[in-house]
């Protein structure tokens, strides 16, 4: 909705500026009545201004993939990184993921984008094993439109071999809420995929609807327990409860448990106790450029 005379005196503007609400209305869920304000036009602006400075964000190398270390809770020792991409603009500065992401699944983007960020992430495992680290190996995160790329086994097939990267030491990372509401379609590629020798792993679970009889289906190997469940982690909380049980449901489907988000000693202890297998999290490292974390290995440290 727009006003005569105060959001226009001219048709066109008026029009134009009712076709801006009209987006919000559309983004916030359709069936409802917005009006127009002149935010809504800066906004707007600003999201245009960004989805085109992104489609010229690849060419122009602005990309820069961090690593976060996963520790090995009984050894303390760094075991793998993730990589989490970060767009570094001069204009706007470092943009996180949450905010380009979505831009990148609307335009297409994230498929080379998502490219080069498996490129990188496996050559650098690999430049790291042959310094010496002979066990790191690398997780990437996949999108929902990467993941329904045609030809995805291929291409990942193609990054291993030119990394010269044992595929045992990619793992790739689908969130639960995607392979939940697409788990006949993500059984059969993560069956390709197993194929290959590369590992799978289900981030930000207990965040979706899970259905344990899927779950039991998917060939898997890794479950990352989401941070809000960490978060929260006391003794005294229902939390405890919960992240103790997905560790003991993951165990019992012999898989791999990480926890995500470990931000203090206290979680860490509650963990532990659980028998938590891996941790990622602030406590030991936020996710660093590329030639931290290599400090990082060199040091040797440990959690
Ligand atoms: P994710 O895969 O669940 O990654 C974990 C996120 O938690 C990262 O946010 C990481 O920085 C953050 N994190 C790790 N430890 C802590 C902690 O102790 N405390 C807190 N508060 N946060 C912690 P980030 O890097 O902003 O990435 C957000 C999401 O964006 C990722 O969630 C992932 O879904 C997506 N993403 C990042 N990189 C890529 C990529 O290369 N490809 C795709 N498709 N998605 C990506
Ligand atoms: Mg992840
Ligand atoms: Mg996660």
């Amino acid at each position: 909705m727009s006003v005569y005379p105060k959001d226009g005196e001219r048709i066109e503007t008026l029009l134009r500026n009712a076709n801006t609400a009209l987006y919000r209305a559309k983004e916030e869920g359709k069936d409802n009545c917005q009006i127009y304000t002149p935010e809504m036009s800066t906004e707007a602006e600003k999201k245009v201004i960004l989805e085109n400075s992104f489609r010229r964000a690849l060419k122009r190398k602005e990309f820069v993939v961090y690593y976060q270390p996963q520790v090995d809770l009984e050894s303390g020792q760094i075991v793998g990184m993730e990589a989490l991409v970060r767009w570094q603009n001069p204009e706007f500065g470092l943009v996180p993921p949450m905010d380009f992401i979505p831009i990148a699944e609307r335009t297409g983007l994230i498929v080379p984008m998502g490219e080069w960020v498996l490129e990188q992430a496996c050559a650098q495992a690999k430049a790291w094993q042959e310094s010496g680290h002979p066990r790191i190996c690398v997780a990437v995160n996949l999108s929902a439109r990467q993941f329904q790329q045609q030809d995805l086994v291929r291409t990942i097939a193609r990054i291993l071999k030119e990394a010269r990267l044992d595929p045992e030491c990619l793992e790739l990372e689908i969130t639960e809420s995607y392979a939940m509401q697409n788990a006949d379609f993500t059984i059969s590629v993560l069956r390709d995929l197993k194929q290959m020798g590369v590992r799978v792993s289900i981030d930000d679970f207990g965040t979706g609807y899970s259905s344990l009889s899927y779950l039991k289906q998917f060939p898997i190997d890794t479950l990352k327990i989401d941070r809000s469940f960490v978060r929260d982690l006391s003794a005294a909380t229902n939390d405890a409860a919960i992240a103790d049980a997905v560790i003991a449901l993951a165990h019992g489907l012999k898989l791999l448990v990480v926890a995500e988000g470990v931000e203090t000693r206290e979680q860490l202890a509650i963990l532990k106790k659980h028998r938590c297998d891996r941790m990622q999290g602030f406590l030991f490292s936020p996710p660093v450029p590329a030639d931290k974390f290599e400090q990082m290995l060199r040091e040797r440290r440990t959690l």
